[in-house]
């Protein structure tokens, strides 16, 4: 593949050379730069140093693979995530871009004849992992191979404040020495004030411009449901998204397993990741995953850093994240391509007494660091505030007030409702049960009391003649389990120790002497898809209806074209692109270039198909077609 991009005169200057936004359609078919991008591209071609902060799916591999482009010379990218190297270098690829990698993933054949072709100059990109650059001789052979600009990615991971440190990266800090007079740009979306300061200082950056994008996600919808009868919503969840692919987080190796399983058990196809897998298993799932061979991947938190699959269509925190940081990053890795995707978090005031738990057996100051941690993620889940907006805050920026569309609280503001009869008779068994036995019970057990079930604890204490027994059989368990984290959220009650046993706080026992009313909120509807389409293809945003059944049609023909290259799909062209094509109904490559991801080398490779298919589409006159 390289072979054909090898005899470009260096001496011929053309638009793509000199005109960024005509370079962008031209190599990568897209139609304008995303926020900061422009910017970006602008000081790496002035040769500057500079740091630059996006979210998840900002587009930074761009910022550096568009300047590769556009200017002779060799880009060194290094990043620490080996398994994304050879889908990033398939990708470039695949747009016409020669480039190629250097890893430990690679035999000695196979490097020898990638460094040929470096000494050739037939690349315009070289990967390599932050190893690469304690191989001897490695900084001269740069140097004959004539490197122009370095990109480090996950530039985070040099400094020790930041949550991801890799030792390895302290090497890094040699490459201004060696080349005082290559620019660096440097990379990545985690980083406090405190961390852009190290980066800069550890890379030896010269009065670099620093960039700092918007954390705002707007495709993304967040939710926060409680987590009752969890099994059977995730099952629902993902039904509803069948043809979708999407991120299960969950705390444990265990539970990844039994939440996969209990998806492949509904004809779902899904599988477990986490760190006790073996690398080789390790490395198929997610390379099943992203080949769309597996729709959903129940991971530990493990899971997703490798991982550039631009189509992920949902995140599902089963259980609740230590820290409002890692919700973000996991969240953040749905919808890189912009397209509308959702973020769902299952919340029990069960999962914080867990965490609660784990906590404890730390070491200070790590202990007191993680409460922090856990009270904020708390306080998120909890509020009824725009989610969007207390994300935000929590990294320091303002949004906008008034609704922003796409969270629980603001699409479905929840309504409070009375419950004072039912909350006296929760907080009374609290209290009967204690004074009967003389400690606490966790909520479970009292709510067995309040439903009158017979069960071992209920003879063992003889809470069966509690005067509470059996008063709360006209609400289900799920209500008063809700009804439960209410009170413990409104701080009328607590739980402690270990086993979360439930007592009255001083506001709790108030309400009870002063005969206060209760209000709760009211619990949310089962969370709904946005843009529903009959099929699932989920429309667009703003953008209305696309042929549904063309659109599969395109996928087919796409898996077939990526399985011929031993690419993964999305390397073809994204989702985005197949969609606006299933819109659109271009009949001609002229039409079809006008297409967002319709770059000129793609268009040459497989323009043709695309167009027949959708001719053929057209003429089928037995195809239904979409309004
Ligand atoms: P990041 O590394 O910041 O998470 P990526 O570089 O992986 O983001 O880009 C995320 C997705 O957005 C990729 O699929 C990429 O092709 C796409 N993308 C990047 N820039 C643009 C753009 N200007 N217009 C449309 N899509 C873009
Ligand atoms: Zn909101």
């Amino acid at each position: 593949m390289n072979a054909s991009t090898g005899g470009e005169p260096a001496s011929t200057v053309t638009l793509f050379d000199r005109d960024p936004g005509a370079a962008l359609k031209h190599h990568f078919g897209f139609e304008a730069f995303r926020p900061l991008q422009e910017q970006i591209v602008a000081d790496v071609l002035a040769g500057r140093d500079l740091f630059a902060l996006l979210p998840t799916g900002g587009g930074k591999s761009l910022c550096y693979q568009l300047p590769a482009v556009m200017r002779p010379g060799l880009t060194m990218v290094v990043s620490p995530l080996i398994a994304l190297m050879k889908d990033q270098v398939d990708g470039l690829r695949t747009a016409g871009i020669p480039a190629t990698f250097l890893n430990s993933s690679l035999g000695y054949a196979d490097v020898r004849r990638r460094m040929e072709g470096l000494a050739r100059g037939e690349y315009r990109l070289l990967y390599v992992a932050p190893e690469r650059l304690r191989t001897p001789d490695f900084y001269e052979r740069l140097a004959e191979w004539g490197l122009a600009r370095i990109a480090i990615d996950e530039a985070h991971c040099i400094s020790e404040w930041g949550h991801d440190f890799r030792p390895e990266y302290r090497t890094l800090a040699e490459l201004r020495r060696r080349y005082p007079a290559i620019p660096i740009a440097a990379l990545t979306a985690t980083a406090t004030g405190r961390v852009r300061d190290d980066v800069i200082a550890q890379l030896g950056l010269r009065a670099p411009h620093v960039y700092v994008a918007s954390f705002d996600r707007p495709n993304l919808t967040y939710r926060v449901t409680p987590k009752l009868r969890a099994p059977e919503a995730l099952v629902r969840f993902v039904r509803e998204r069948e043809r979708e692919s999407g991120i299960v987080y969950c705390a444990t190796r265990r539970t990844t397993e039994a939440a996969a399983g209990r998806l492949c058990a509904a004809g779902i196809p899904a599988a477990a990741y986490h760190a006790g897998l073996e690398p080789g298993t390790r490395a198929r799932v997610q390379e099943r995953f992203v080949r769309d061979d597996v729709r959903v991947i129940c991971a530990t938190i493990a899971f997703g850093m490798g991982i550039d699959k631009p189509n992920v269509r949902y995140v599902v925190h089963y259980d609740l994240p230590k820290n409002v940081e890692g919700y973000y990053q996991e969240t953040g890795r749905a919808g890189r391509d912009g397209l509308p995707s959702d973020c769902l978090l299952f919340f029990s005031a069960g999962d914080i007494a867990k965490q609660q738990h784990f906590i404890d057996e730390k070491p200070e100051p790590e202990r007191s660091l993680a409460r922090a941690q856990l009270t904020q993620m708390t306080r998120f889940a909890q509020s009824g505030e725009c989610r969007r907006r207390s994300l935000l805050a929590y990294f320091g920026e303002t949004y906008p007030a008034g609704p922003c569309g796409a969270c629980d609280n603001c699409l479905e503001p929840r309504a409070r409702v009375d419950a004072t009869t039912d909350a006296y008779k929760l907080l009374s068994c609290v209290v009967r049960a204690r004074e009967a036995s003389g400690f606490g019970f966790g909520l479970h057990h009292l709510v067995d009391v309040l439903l009158g079930h017979e069960t071992d604890r209920m003879w063992r204490f003889g809470h069966d003649r509690l005067s509470t027994y059996g008063i709360g059989k006209d609400r289900p368990r799920a209500g008063w389990l809700a009804l439960g984290n209410d009170l413990l959220r409104q701080g009328l009650l607590e739980s402690e120790g270990a086993h979360n046993t439930l007592a009255l706080t001083p506001e709790g026992r108030g309400v009870l002497a002063e005969r206060r009313s209760v209000e709760v909120t009211s619990a949310p509807p089962t969370p709904a898809r946005r843009g529903s389409t009959p099929t699932g293809g989920g429309a667009p945003k703003g953008d209305g209806s696309y042929d549904v059944t063309l659109f599969e049609r395109l996928r087919t023909l796409r898996r077939r074209i990526a399985d011929e290259r031993d690419v993964p799909a999305y390397v073809i062209f994204p989702d985005t692109t197949l969609r606006a094509i299933a819109h659109d109904l271009p009949r001609t490559l002229g039409a079809l270039r006008r297409i967002g991801g319709v770059g000129d080398k793609k268009l040459a490779e497989f323009g043709q198909a695309f167009v027949e298919a959708v001719a053929a589409y057209a003429e089928d006159a037995a195809a239904p077609t979409a309004p």
